[in-house]
């Protein structure tokens, strides 16, 4: 990859505020190009403030869907994610010493949502490279090499997240894998957490690799709280499982009905607010 992104990258360590805001746009460093990189749609003139794109295909219900934990294979290097407000900030304890937050979360969410999907009868299956770092991207166990060949097979990857807290991060939304046409599958996601634009920090490396990203929200607050009561972790894991399978369930009706309905899919909701700098 060419040096600009070292350099940016460089600028913007200088200038994180902290240490979530870091890692999340440490994140945004690494999009290095793939061979497939001719089949990836231009970047508009002007970086895209919210949903600039539409899920048009239509997929089978009986779809293969893969599901990956962000971050599972980027431990204590760039990338990592984010460690949560309430310990970043709030000087709790990791909730499991050596990964981030937002991995342990991550997980446990994929996991969920994967049990909740082969219940409701989808074609839905989980992938930990259970290794916690892998340097090389391109190494056959990492999640997006995974991502990567099950898209090319005609499948769905989908890849868990958690945003850093603001003002650090975005929100909830999908970022769409763009390297096969946008999906009706993301659409439904989008008309659920809300969608980002396909161009999103100059299009990350799973949306290039054919592997789409879900935000659940920001790692603080309400949510973060939630997850980590005991008492309330279970049902708020349930709770998200149920959004995104019913999401997934939508976007793969085989009727006509259930795709037109899909289909009106619009571009709006700007998910990045005026003074959110983004196209590093
Ligand atoms: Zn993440």
């Amino acid at each position: 990859m060419s040096r600009i992104p070292l350099l940016l990258g460089a600028l913007l360590l200088l200038s994180a505020p902290a240490s979530a805001g870091l890692m999340d746009l440490l994140e945004s460093i690494e999009a290095p190009e793939i061979e497939s990189e001719g089949l990836l749609p231009p970047l508009p003139a002007e970086p895209g403030r919210g949903k600039n794109w539409v899920g048009t295909q239509t997929h089978n219900s009986d779809l293969p869907i893969l599901v990956l934990a962000g971050h599972a294979d980027s431990q204590k290097i760039a990338g990592s994610g984010t460690p949560g407000k309430a310990v970043d900030l709030g000087g709790a304890a990791p909730m499991q010493k050596g990964i981030t937050d937002e991995l342990f979360w991550n997980l446990l969410t994929a996991k969920q949502i994967v049990a909740e999907g082969q219940r409701q009868g989808l074609n839905m299956r989980f992938y930990d490279p259970g290794i916690r770092t892998i340097r090389n991207v391109e190494d056959p166990r990492t999640n997006w090499s995974t991502g990567s060949r099950h898209a090319q097979q005609g499948g769905y990857a989908l890849e868990i997240h958690y945003d850093a807290y603001a003002p650090h991060g975005i929100g909830p939304g999908i970022i769409p894998s763009v390297l096969y046409g946008f999906s009706v599958l993301d659409e439904a996601l989008a008309d659920e957490f809300g969608g980002y634009p396909y161009d999103y920090r100059g299009m990350l490396g799973a949306p290039r690799r054919g592997v789409s990203m879900l935000e659940i929200g920001h790692l603080e607050g309400a949510l973060e709280s939630g997850l980590r009561d005991p008492n309330r972790r279970q049902a708020t894991l349930n709770r998200i499982a149920k959004r995104v399978v019913r999401a997934l369930r939508l976007g793969l009706v085989d009727s006509p009905m259930g795709s037109t309905v899909l289909l009106k899919g619009a571009v709006n909701e700007p998910v990045l607010g005026s003074g959110e700098e983004i196209g590093q």
